[in-house]
């Protein structure tokens, strides 16, 4: 059975309509890229277009998911467990359809996602495993509507990982004592900004996004309303970009 619930999309278009619009700048494509969320969906979402076109280009992409979204659903027949193994199946096949090469699950609870040193050496070891160029995310700080607090926090993590944590060998050493060495990420990408500075152009790629989207049946009892809802915001992204469709991020640069 499948409950009808509002996915939780975090639309843009109110922050984009209105504004006086700079043309966005468009991405480069990584050699490698990880991709750090709270819930399955939110990748999707966020960032699968631009996934998928890099993927076809050769990108190494990993997807690290925080929690296993077990508080999803309207259905009160589903326990947590088993809709967290339902999503996780979800998720596994939208990467598939996507080109990502991993997804690393962990397995934190829905709606319990918490800033700790714990989960930020997690993130940290995924990045000096996976050594990213580039590292996607969502919005930890949006201002002019709400996001949902496990989005700010794994955007937050995230970042933090990012700089200084994975950088610096001093930060959980017990890494390099298992290989693992410092890394340092290029950029990070937060898909939800308020004010977006980069594009990706995902004309040739957003058939692969709704695909992938797709996957997550347990969220949609209305899927081509959500198709047309996504389309809607890759037009706006891509007015921007001087491109039919988009995906756009704010882009926080490290030096390397
Ligand atoms: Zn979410």
């Amino acid at each position: 059975m499948v409950i009808p619930i509002i996915p939780e999309m975090e639309p843009r278009p109110e922050a984009l309509q209105g504004r006086e619009t700079t043309m966005l700048e468009p991405l480069p494509t990584p050699e490698r890229a990880l991709v750090v969320f709270a819930h399955p969906d939110d990748a999707e979402f966020g960032c699968a277009g631009t996934v998928a076109r890099w993927a076809r280009e050769g990108t190494h992409i990993v997807y690290v998911l925080a929690t296993s979204g077990d508080k999803g659903t309207g259905d009160r027949t589903l326990t947590p467990e088993r809709l967290a193994h339902i999503r996780e199946e979800e998720q596994a096949e939208a990467a598939r359809v996507l080109g990502v090469r991993e997804v690393v699950f962990l397995r934190y609870p829905d709606g319990g996602l918490e800033d700790t040193a714990e989960f930020r050496g997690k993130v940290v070891r995924e990045i000096r495993r996976v050594r990213p160029d580039v590292v996607l995310t969502s919005e930890p700080f949006p201002r002019r509507r709400f996001s949902h607090r496990d989005h700010r926090i794994a955007g937050l993590v995230a970042m933090d990982a990012c700089f200084p944590y994975c950088r610096d060998h001093l930060y959980y050493p017990e890494h390099l004592r298992e290989g693992l060495e410092t890394h340092k990420v290029g950029a990070v990408l937060f898909w939800g900004a308020d004010e977006p500075d980069v594009f990706s152009d995902i004309t040739d790629t957003l058939e692969v996004k709704l695909k992938a989207l797709a996957c997550h049946k347990s969220q949609f009892s209305d899927f081509n309303r959500v198709a047309e809802r996504v389309k809607e915001w890759a037009k706006l992204n891509g007015q921007q970009a001087e491109v039919p469709f988009a995906e756009a991020f704010r882009k926080i640069e490290f030096w390397r």
